[in-house]
Formats: structure tokens, C-alpha cells, sequence
């Protein structure tokens, strides 16, 4: 079943996307011999391999990407140069979902890879391929991850890297490949520009120049993303019956390697019997730096590329996405799909929302995607009932330091207490009051503890809030008088004392009549109901509605 090697007859063909020509995959094909197109597709002798027989055999395998080998383009496994790269978990989302008001919300959690993003799988592809050919030095240009992936792979296969970064790269993503050992080089540029003159060099010295999306490498590599969400889909959701595509897969793009990649791997299947439809593309760029959105939305097959992009996101910084974007366009058209854009504000809003709800950090170009998630369900892009993949394309590393902005520290300094010996407890006890008194207190009753803890993380994914829940009325109105909170949120059907009694018990005690109450509530209110709620309460809301950041801030406007 494994593919026969060169010295047999190849069974890996590529063929160009332009006119079909189909060559053998051998030692550095640079384009298309009857058109000199750029990109080629590597095809697989899929009637080599049995389906029914295939899947428990891939079961069997470890959980990393190679487990689908059989279409991967090497021929020997003895090449393969790995860190126990892909098997990523995809996690479902529960606070993030809620608050969105979707149900199958999923996670592709590729931060789990051995250098922190999805560029590990670009990696182990290329570095294994590069090995098999007998390839020893290797220029790559890249906006950080690509790099570092590259120069740890590198490392373990003996291959010298010249990596080559944009002046917009942070420092420390810089300093994390030369730690691999590879050559550094410092473009004051645009990544565009980078690449240029990264091919120049490569050219000049007769080393190998990683192509991005036009190696069949990385396309073959993102492709196996695909292959893993539908098995480990089939597995959340057919019981491990068969595998299934969802019915969107979103991701913030760049050179667009992603989902081409992903969208390949997906049609294989499909071409396969292995899935039954497939997904819908969600593409979401930077809007400082969006060719490919800004030509779809003009209808545009061609993108005009942007010089100058307007991003301090550098991952996402690829201002000429040439053929990739037609590429991206005639999926969507065929199989449905969305481009949008985000933001770096919205990117960054989205990393601590993403943080605090679901306990997942990510780096801005990752965020872009569930800031683009956002708009896309509050525009019905995207409906409640769809099952979504989000591509978590890569950790925040120590280096995003402008996501928390300055106020991030509550800082306690005990260094003057430790001086003079009197009252030091005293200096403790009013250097942490000093804290507290900065934090708003939010007292939610609310007799389900799922739904209680769900607000409670809504709230928390948009600031620093210090929240006590209570079960029942009695108990809510005991915390209320005791710590007299900034806001109380309440539910309304509760046994014994319910939400209407809380507040009719508030608003007749001078303590704590003037406390906001917001009411949040299943049911369909009567019209006596309300009339018993008006004047009393400063917001209504209907659960398992939209808890967006819009609410959030409408609710936290309340506070002052
Ligand atoms: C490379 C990268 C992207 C963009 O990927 P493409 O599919 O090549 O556009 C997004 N996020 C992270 C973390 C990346 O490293
Ligand atoms: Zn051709």
C-alpha cells in the first residue's frame, strides 16, 4: 500500500493546476513543463488503497500526522525527520459557543505542536521531503512561525537554515530560530519584499528556496489538518462510525497555505467516500492588510496587492497573495464560504475573550479568526445549528506584549513594610484593600450552577470582576447585605424566595434600592410580569440569547 519508490514506477504524480500536465514527483520539479505554472498538486494512486482496510490500519498508528503517510509525498518513512507533530485535540468550545449562541463550536487546537503553531506540520513535510532529496541548505523567507518550525526540524536533519524576516517580526520569534541554529537575517521591508529578496539570495547562491504555497510540501502538510478534524469529528459526533466534515472550517489567512491545503485534504476524502460533503471556507485577514477580501467583495477572481500593509500583525502581513487567492475564490464558489476581515483591535479583544471564556491563548493572527467568527454569526453567516472548525493556528508567546495593554498588574509592594518592622500587617492589609477597591463586585443568583458559572465567565473574558454566586433568593439577599455589590444579576423562577421577591426586598431597603439588577430570564414574561418589573430593573434579558461583547459592554455601562 505504501508508495512504490522512484526506482519502481512513482506513484506520487503531480499535476499542474493550470493545464493538467502530470509529471513524476521527483527531485526539484521548479513548475509545470508545458506551461510553467507555479503550483502542482501531488496526486496519489488512490486505487492503491482500500478504504475498509485503511481506516483501522490509520487507527492503529500513532496519533501524529503521518499516520496518513499513504498520502504524503515521501517514499520512504526512513526520511520522515518528526517531533511527534499533528494529532492536535480538537476541543470543543462551551463558554465561547454559548455566548454565541452556537452549538458545535470546534477548536482545532494547533498551538499543541512542538514549536507552538500549525507551521509544524509545513515543517516535518518539507524537512522530510528536503532530506529525501538529498537537499542539505535551505533559504526560507517567513514572518516568524514558518522559521522556527523549519529551523527545529532543520536541526534534527542536519540542514543549515538562512531564514529571512520582515523588520515587523517580533524580536523574540527572531531569537527562537536562531536558537535552532539558524542563519538570522533582518529585512527592513515588507514581507513581500523579504521573499524577493530572500529568492534573490537563494538564486545567487545556488541553495533551495522553500516556496511557501507553491511547494507541494506545505499544501500536502496543511492538508492533513483536514484529515484529522474529520476522523476526530466522526469520533465527537458518528460515534467513530465514519467521518465527517463540518460545515465550516475558519482561519485568519495570510499567504492563504491553510485552508488550500485543508480544502485539498477534504476533496481527497470526499473523492474517497470518506466524508459526504464539503465545508464551507470562513477567511478571515487583518483589515490592515486584506487583498484577498477586499477582491472578493469587488467580485474579483485577481487580487490587487496591498504595498503597504497596515497591520502590526506580522503573520498576517502578505500584502501579494497572488495565485493563492484564486485559488481560495473558486473554492468558495464552488463549495460556499465568507471573507472578512478583523481588525488588530477586534484581534486583540478577541485574545482575552478567547482566553478567559475557553482557557485558550493565542497569538493575534489566531484571534483574528474568532474576532472574524464574531461578526460572521452576528451577521447569520453563520447559523446556530452549524458544526464550526476554527483553525487555533498558533500560542501568544511572551512577545505579544500589546494585548493587555499596561494595566494588566495588580502590584503589591511589601518593600517599605519590610523596613519598618511596626504594623506590618496593617500595610499588607491596606496595600490589598487598594486592589480590591478597584475591582467591581457582581453578585449573580441563579439556581443552575451551569448557567450561574457561564455569565460569570462572559463577564470575566471582559475584565477583572470579583463575582459571587448564590444559589437561591434567601441566600443572594444575604450576600447582597453583607457586601453590598456593584450590580446583582438575577434569575427570576428560583424555589422559595424568587428573583421577583430579591428585587421588590432591594428596592424597599435604602441599602440597597440604588444597586443596578439586571434580570436574566428562560421565560416568556406575562403581562403582569412585567408591569411587576418596571421601574425596578435596569436590564432584561432572555437567555440562551446573544451574550456578546455589545451586551457585555451595555452591562458593564450600568456599573458607573
Ligand atoms: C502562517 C500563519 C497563519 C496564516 O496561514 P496561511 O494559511 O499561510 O495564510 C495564521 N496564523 C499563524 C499562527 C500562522 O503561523
Ligand atoms: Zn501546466
Amino acid at each position: 500500500m505504501y508508495p512504490a519508490h522512484p526506482n519502481g514506477q512513482p506513484s506520487i504524480m503531480l499535476e499542474c493546476i493550470n493545464c493538467h500536465t502530470r509529471v513524476p514527483l521527483d527531485r526539484r520539479v521548479a513548475g509545470c513543463p508545458t506551461c510553467g505554472e507555479n503550483i502542482l498538486e501531488a496526486r496519489y494512486d488512490l486505487t492503491q488503497i482500500d478504504v475498509q482496510n485503511w481506516l483501522p490500519i490509520i487507527k492503529r498508528r500513532k496519533p501524529n500526522l503521518w499516520r496518513y503517510r499513504e498520502v504524503l509525498p515521501i517514499y520512504d518513512s526512513a526520511n520522515i525527520v518528526s517531533l511527534g507533530e499533528g494529532g492536535t485535540p480538537l476541543i470543543k468550545s462551551e463558554a465561547l459557543a454559548a455566548s454565541l449562541g452556537l452549538k458545535h463550536l470546534y477548536i482545532k487546537d494547533e498551538r499543541q505542536g512542538p514549536t507552538g503553531s500549525f507551521k509544524d506540520r509545513q515543517a516535518t513535510v518539507a524537512i522530510s521531503a528536503l532530506k529525501e532529496m538529498g537537499v542539505t541548505e535551505l533559504v526560507v523567507p517567513s514572518t516568524g512561525n514558518v522559521a522556527i518550525a523549519y529551523a527545529a526540524y532543520a536541526a534534527r536533519a542536519g540542514i543549515k537554515v538562512w531564514s529571512f524576516f520582515p523588520s515587523l517580526t517580533p524580536g523574540d520569534k527572531m531569537r527562537e530560530a536562531a536558537l535552532y541554529g539558524a542563519e538570522v537575517i533582518k529585512i527592513t521591508g515588507t514581507y513581500d519584499q523579504t521573499k524577493e529578496l530572500a529568492a534573490r539570495f537563494a538564486k545567487s547562491k545556488g541553495i533551495f528556496l522553500d516556496r511557501g504555497i507553491k511547494s507541494v510540501a506545505a499544501i500536502e502538510a496543511m492538508k492533513t489538518m483536514a484529515y484529522e478534524i474529520a476522523e476526530q469529528l466522526g469520533d465527537e459526533l458518528e460515534d467513530g462510525e465514519c467521518w465527517r466534515a463540518p460545515d465550516w472550517f475558519l482561519q485568519g489567512v495570510s499567504g492563504g497555505m491553510g485552508p488550500i491545503g485543508v480544502g485539498k485534504g477534504f476533496q481527497e476524502m470526499l473523492d474517497f467516500g470518506l466524508i459526504d460533503k464539503m465545508p464551507a471556507m470562513g477567511i478571515i485577514q487583518s483589515s490592515g492588510c486584506a487583498p484577498m477580501v477586499e477582491a472578493f467583495q469587488r467580485g474579483q477572481r485577481i487580487a490587487t496587492p496591498i504595498d503597504n500593509p497596515q497591520t502590526i500583525i506580522a503573520t498576517l502581513a502578505t500584502g501579494n497573495p497572488g495565485r493563492a487567492y484564486e485559488l481560495l475564490y473558486d473554492y468558495v464558489h464552488r463549495h460556499g464560504g465568507y471573507f472578512t476581515t478583523a481588525t488588530d483591535e477586534e484581534a486583540f479583544t478577541a485574545t482575552v475573550i478567547l482566553a478567559r471564556t475557553d482557557g485558550i491563548s493565542v497569538e493575534p493572527a489566531t484571534a483574528v479568526t474568532f474576532a472574524g467568527l464574531i461578526r460572521m454569526v452576528r451577521e447569520r453567516v453563520i447559523k446556530p445549528d452549524d458544526v464550526v472548525v476554527m483553525n487555533c493556528t498558533g500560542h501568544t508567546m511572551s512577545v505579544e506584549k500589546h494585548i493587555l495593554g499596561e494595566q494588566w498588574q495588580h502590584s503589591v509592594d511589601l518593600s517599605e513594610q519590610n523596613k519598618t518592622p511596626a504594623l506590618p500587617e496593617e500595610g499588607l492589609l491596606s496595600a490589598l484593600q487598594q486592589v480590591e477597591s478597584q475591582v467591581r463586585r457582581i453578585v449573580i443568583i441563579e439556581d443552575n450552577g451551569d448557567a450561574a458559572r457561564l455569565i460569570q465567565r462572559i463577564l470575566q473574558a471582559q475584565g477583572t470582576y470579583d463575582i459571587q454566586i448564590a444559589e437561591n433568593g434567601a441566600q443572594g439577599i444575604e450576600i447582597i447585605r453583607s457586601t453590598h455589590p456593584d450590580m446583582v444579576i438575577t434569575d427570576l423562577m428560583m424555589p422559595d424566595v424568587d428573583g421577583f421577591q430579591v428585587i421588590e426586598t432591594m428596592k424597599s431597603d435604602r441599602k440597597m434600592s440604588r444597586i443596578p439588577i439586571v434580570v436574566v430570564t428562560a421565560k416568556e414574561l406575562t403581562v403582569q410580569e412585567r408591569a411587576r418589573l418596571s421601574g425596578q430593573i435596569d436590564m432584561l434579558l432572555q437567555k440562551g440569547s446573544f451574550l456578546d461583547e455589545e451586551f457585555v459592554e451595555n452591562l458593564v455601562s450600568k456599573l458607573n
